[in-house]
C-alpha cells in the first residue's frame, strides 16, 4: 500500500481520543449543532491519486477556506494593484478584529482576515458584477464537481448574527475602502462561506497551488506558478490567524481554516490536503485537524521546511 495511505490510516487511529477536545463554532447559530466528533482527511499527490480516511465524502461548511479563491480570483483579475486595497501582513489578532482597522485607515492587513476578505469580495465583484457567490463557480471548476453548493440555511444564519462583520463593512465603508453597497458585499461574503465540499473535492481544489497553478486535470494553468507561489506564502503567514506561528512552527505548510473545521494545506511540488474536524481551538482552528497535520509531516517527514 502507499506510503500515504498507511500514514492516514494512522493517523485516523491516532485521533480518536483528540475529536471531542474542540468546540464548534456557535457564533454561526446553525453551525451550533455539527457534531463535533467527526474527522475526515483527504490527500492528493501531484500524480492525481487520492488518498482518504474517516468521513471524506461527508460535506461541510467551507467558511473562511473560500478566502483563497476569492484572492485567488482577485490576484488574478487586478495583478498587483490588489495590494493598494489589502495588505500582506499577518494581523495577530482575531480573524474577526477590529483593532487595526482604525489605526490602519481601513485598510486590512491581510486577504485571510475577516476585513481583509471583505475588501477583496468588493474587487472579485467588479470582475464579477452579477455574481451571488463569486467563488462557487471556481469551486466547480477546480474541484470538477458541478454539483457543489451552498447551504442557505448557514448562509442566513450568519446574515442575522453577523454583528461583528457588520461593523467591519461599515468601518470600511466609511473609509471608502468598498466600492459596492455594504449588504451587497456581506451578503456575497456569507454566501461564499456558506459553500459546502468534502474533504476530497477541497483537497483536489487546492491542488494548484502545489502544482505551480496548473488545477487537478486539468493541462494548463489557471494562473502563474509566481502567483500561486504569492498565495502560499499569504497561507503560511496569514492562512491560521493569531494561531499562525504555532501552526507554521507544528506542520510546517501554507494552511488556511475555515470555522467550518476544515483545513486546506499544501506542499508544493507534492500534494494538496485537507482535514476535517469541526471542534476548533481558540483562534478558530480545527483542533484534531491541526493535529493530524501535524502527525502529517512529521511522519511523512516532508514539509516546506
Ligand atoms: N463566516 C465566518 C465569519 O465571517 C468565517 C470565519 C472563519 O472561518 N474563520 O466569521
Amino acid at each position: 500500500m502507499n506510503q500515504y495511505q498507511v500514514i492516514l490510516d494512522q493517523i485516523y487511529k491516532d485521533i480518536q481520543p483528540h475529536l471531542n477536545k474542540g468546540k464548534v463554532a456557535d457564533y454561526i447559530p446553525e453551525l451550533a449543532d455539527v457534531p463535533v466528533a467527526q474527522f475526515a482527511m483527504a490527500l492528493v499527490d501531484l500524480q492525481g491519486n487520492v488518498f482518504s480516511c474517516g468521513a471524506a465524502g461527508q460535506r461541510f461548511s467551507l467558511q473562511s477556506i473560500s478566502k483563497v479563491f476569492t484572492l485567488t480570483l482577485a490576484l488574478k483579475g487586478l495583478g498587483q494593484q490588489l495590494w493598494h486595497r489589502v495588505g500582506r501582513e499577518p494581523s495577530g489578532s482575531a480573524f474577526n478584529s477590529l483593532v487595526h482597522l482604525e489605526y490602519e485607515k481601513g485598510k486590512p492587513r491581510n486577504p485571510f482576515i475577516n476585513a481583509g476578505a471583505l475588501v477583496v469580495t468588493d474587487v472579485v465583484l467588479d470582475l464579477l458584477p452579477s455574481a451571488q457567490a463569486p467563488v462557487l463557480e471556481l469551486l466547480r471548476s477546480l474541484s470538477g464537481n458541478a454539483a457543489l453548493g451552498i447551504n442557505q440555511a448557514v448562509a442566513s444564519s450568519e446574515e442575522s448574527h453577523g454583528f461583528r462583520n457588520a461593523s467591519l463593512a461599515n468601518f470600511l465603508k466609511s473609509f471608502g475602502r468598498l466600492s459596492h453597497p455594504v449588504d451587497t458585499v456581506l451578503s456575497a461574503y456569507y454566501q461564499d462561506c456558506a459553500i459546502e465540499i468534502n474533504a476530497i473535492e477541497l483537497a483536489k481544489t487546492g491542488y494548484f497551488l502545489a502544482n505551480q497553478g496548473v488545477p487537478f486535470g486539468a493541462q494548463g494553468p489557471f494562473i502563474s506558478a509566481n502567483r500561486a507561489k504569492y498565495i502560499n506564502s499569504l497561507m503560511l503567514t496569514c492562512g491560521t490567524y493569531d494561531s499562525v506561528g504555532d501552526f507554521a512552527y507544528r506542520v510546517g505548510l501554507p494552511g488556511k481554516s475555515g470555522v467550518g473545521g476544515g483545513i486546506l494545506a499544501v506542499m508544493p511540488g507534492e500534494f494538496s490536503v485537507c482535514v476535517w474536524s469541526p471542534g476548533l481551538d481558540q483562534s478558530g482552528n480545527s483542533l484534531a485537524g491541526t493535529q493530524a497535520l501535524e502527525w502529517l509531516t512529521t511522519r511523512t517527514g516532508i514539509s516546506i521546511f
